[in-house]
């Protein structure tokens, strides 16, 4: 039995109990993925939802290999999904080769840009637990 909060095992707010545990940590901000909690994983490495969620636009694509531009003048780009010519000064994304507007990439989940973009966004798992034991 714990001396602290005399438990066995330990009440979650006992300074004794262990944290649970993860199945990863956030590349970027260091929180832990439980089990149950959905994530992307780039470049072998984990994110958080909340990080993607968080990102612009303009960190979040190129992050995800994509390119991030802004309409030079005297160019003419068309974004594939709306089918508008940008103006110049327009900020617009390569996506999977594809160009898109602000808006047109607004509206897809950040888990189908994630998969789109060829990482994997997945739901964390009790084995990812032991995967990380196992290393
Ligand atoms: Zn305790
Ligand atoms: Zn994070
Ligand atoms: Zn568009």
């Amino acid at each position: 039995m714990c001396m602290v909060c005399r438990m066995s095992p330990c009440h979650p707010r006992c300074p004794n109990a262990p944290d649970p545990p993860a199945a990863f940590h956030c590349h970027d901000c260091g929180e832990p993925i439980y089990p149950g909690d959905e994530y992307a994983r780039v470049d072998g490495v984990e994110y958080c939802e909340g990080c993607i969620d968080n990102y612009p636009l303009c960190v979040l694509i190129p992050l995800l290999g994509g390119e991030w531009k802004t309409v030079q003048e005297g160019e003419s780009i068309k974004c594939a999904g709306c089918d508008e010519e940008l103006p110049v000064g327009t900020e617009y994304g390569i996506v999977d080769g594809s160009i898109l507007c602000e808006e047109c990439i607004d509206e897809i989940p950040y888990c189908d840009l994630v998969t789109r973009m060829n990482w994997d966004w997945n739901t964390a798992s009790e084995e990812d637990i032991y995967d990380g034991y196992d290393g």
